[in-house]
């Protein structure tokens, strides 16, 4: 175990909801730290986003890249609002362009049901569903990203890019993945998704994987066309456990299975590289709702456990680890007990409500090494 305790987060809150989500985030984050002791976050504030590039021109300021790239870890909110556009019609998503910069290649999205008393499914065994969609997010249909072409009005072209190294990298990651679940007791079985049947990208998307995969004989590997994938995410889901997949392809099955669990205010996730990670949630910056005190903020929290954890693997750091298990155990009881009940969910709680709880549970759970 390392003798480092303190931790240089970049927080990028970003647009809408994102504000919103981030401070609750970092009061929940000071009152966790300071009750078990012996840890510090560092957070430094940075700009981006839709906001700032209507504001000044630029979506994301050098320095909140150099600040990003010198941190241990980025918490980042949500970027983007429908009504500000590029020229060419695109939105601001500096999102894509921190995952481009720091290679963070895996999007792992946990997707696992909390006693949420709203059942989507209307099916008891939607309770069971813990699944882990694993997303290639530097190359694909994204490979164009910010250089998409628009010829004379009459043609446009995003080209889908898949490498030899990229899918070599990713799958390796989702195999140790599932291999890492299936020493705590989950099938450790992986899927991978794609659309090998018509196009030439992804049918080497899946050769490469199936290379990968004859290495690690102890996971169980399947495969799925995205299509069905998208009809058995909906029809049984607690019959997944992780899968990998394309860049677009897990940026649309994300957002379906959150819907399983009961929305994207309950859905985590982290970008993770060799170097670099960045956590966040899988929702946007919901202009909907923005500025109603009505966001889901357990999305945002989850996802600051997903970085703890990570921090703790990475430097072999305890208390990472244990502040980590104290903030999930206390949202999960705080699921479990009734005493969250979302209004994503049809519940009374609003984003002030939901964090006041979790901190009241953070403060009264026992705290166990
Ligand atoms: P969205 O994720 O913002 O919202 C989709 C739906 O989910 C909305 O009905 C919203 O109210 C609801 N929702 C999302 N998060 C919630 C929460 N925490 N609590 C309760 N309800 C929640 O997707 P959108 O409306 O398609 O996009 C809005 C903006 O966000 C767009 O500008 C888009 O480009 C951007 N976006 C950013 C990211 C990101 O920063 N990673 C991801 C997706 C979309």
């Amino acid at each position: 175990m390392s003798a480092k305790t303190e931790f240089h987060i970049a927080v990028l809150p970003g647009d809408g909801i994102g504000i919103e989500v981030m401070d609750a985030c970092l009061e929940m984050l000071r009152v966790l730290t300071r009750h078990l002791g012996g840890l510090h976050l560092a957070i430094e504030r940075l700009a981006g986003g839709a906001a700032c590039y209507r504001d000044t021109g630029i979506a994301l300021p050098d320095a909140s890249l150099k600040g990003a790239r010198a941190a241990d870890a980025i918490l980042f909110g949500a970027m983007g609002l429908p009504d500000v556009r590029r020229p060419d019609g695109t939105e601001i998503n500096p999102q894509i362009h921190i995952r481009f910069e720091l290679e963070l290649f895996a999007g792992v999205r946990p997707v696992k049901a909390m006693a949420t008393g709203t059942n989507i499914l209307a099916d008891a065994r939607a309770n069971d569903i813990d699944l882990v969609i694993v997303r290639e997010q530097t190359q694909g249909s994204f490979s164009d990203f910010r250089k998409g072409t628009v010829e004379n009005d009459r043609r446009a072209i995003d080209r889908c890019v898949i490498t030899r190294d990229a899918t070599e990298r990713v799958t390796d990651f989702a195999l140790r993945l599932a291999e890492r679940r299936r020493q705590q007791g989950r099938p450790g079985r992986l899927t991978c998704v794609d659309k090998a049947n018509v196009m030439s990208s992804m049918a080497f998307f899946r050769k490469v994987f199936d290379e990968r995969a004859a290495h690690f004989s102890q996971i169980r590997v399947d495969h799925a066309y995205v299509d069905a994938a998208a009809l058995d995410l909906v029809r049984r889901p607690w019959t997944f456990d992780v899968l990998l997949t394309e860049n677009l392809l897990g940026d649309i099955l994300s957002d379906l299975a959150a819907g399983l669990i009961g929305g994207l205010g309950m859905a985590p996730s982290g970008d993770i590289g060799d170097r670099h990670a960045m956590f966040q949630p899988c929702h946007g910056s919901a202009p909907d709702i923005a500025g109603r005190a009505t966001a889901n903020p357990t999305a945002m929290f989850l996802s600051a456990a997903m970085m703890l954890e990570w921090l703790g693997e990475r430097h072999g750091v305890l208390c990472c680890l244990s502040a980590a298990g104290h903030l999930r155990s206390a949202i999960e009881h705080g699921f479990t007990c009734g005493k969250i009940r979302p209004a994503e969910l049809g519940g009374p709680d609003g984003t002030a409500a939901i964090t006041r709880t979790v901190i009241e549970l953070i403060r009264s759970r026992p705290v166990t090494a």
